[in-house]
């Protein structure tokens, strides 16, 4: 049997900290979100180990570093409003919702979203909004938001995304070709304009829609 708490505190220690990231309340949620829960039941033994794995729909939840790096790229703070594109299993979006005030959340796979949907209720996790949809158009009636995050590769910025940071807000997204991403973070300045900073290299899933790449490409 696997101590999942010893192999959280492991993960954390052993991938978070060593690599870099000490914000202490991005660790004391990392410490007490239970991973295993958002994976397959076959895989929980697995769920804490420094990597991705596959949730269904030929999808996959993030490797525990990337998910932690893309939060703390994010700057949050306990009042923010935060845009999540690829829902996936919900591990990430359990992760910001325990860190802001409200999360929308968009995902592209029906029953991804539905799977996602009945472990955050399960956490009691009620400060989030989930929606089936094209994430590259954003949500536009919630927004602007205060941080956004698109955990699948992109070709480009969407513009729409950007158009919906607000004031002081930050858009952290992989962007490059179909096998490897920069991730890059925008932020919109007081007056609207935008600056780009390029973190490491990184390979997601492609982010599919009307402002990604195209379902047949
Ligand atoms: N953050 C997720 C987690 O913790 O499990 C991992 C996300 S997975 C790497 C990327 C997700 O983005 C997939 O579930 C995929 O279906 C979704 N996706 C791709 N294109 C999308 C789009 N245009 N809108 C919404 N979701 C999209």
């Amino acid at each position: 049997m696997v101590n999942f708490e010893i192999a959280r505190k492991r993960m954390v220690q052993e991938q978070l900290v060593a690599r870099g990231i000490t914000t202490p309340h991005l660790l004391d949620v990392f410490q007490k979100v239970p991973r295993h829960l958002f994976v397959q039941e076959a895989m929980a033994v697995q769920a804490y180990s420094d990597g991705p794995l596959p949730i269904g729909e030929k999808q996959t939840i993030s490797q525990p570093y990337i998910v932690a790096l893309m939060t703390d790229l994010l700057e949050l703070t306990s009042k923010d409003h935060v845009l999540e594109i690829g829902t996936g299993s919900g591990y990430q979006t359990a992760i910001l919702a325990s860190l802001v005030r409200r999360v929308w959340t968009i995902e592209r796979i029906r029953p991804l979203a539905m799977q996602a949907r009945k472990v955050l209720d399960s956490l009691h996790l009620l400060n989030v909004n989930i929606k089936v949809g094209d994430g590259t158009l954003g949500w536009p009636e919630e927004g602007p938001f205060d941080a956004i995050l698109v955990t699948a590769g992109a070709p480009a910025i969407p513009e729409t995304l950007a158009a919906q940071l607000a004031p002081g807000g930050r858009l952290v997204i992989p962007v490059g070709n179909e096998a490897n991403q920069t991730l890059l973070r925008i932020r919109k300045a007081a007056d609207g304009t935008l600056s780009q900073e390029t973190g490491i290299g990184c390979r997601f899933v492609p982010l599919i829609g009307q402002q990604g790449w195209q379902l047949n490409s």
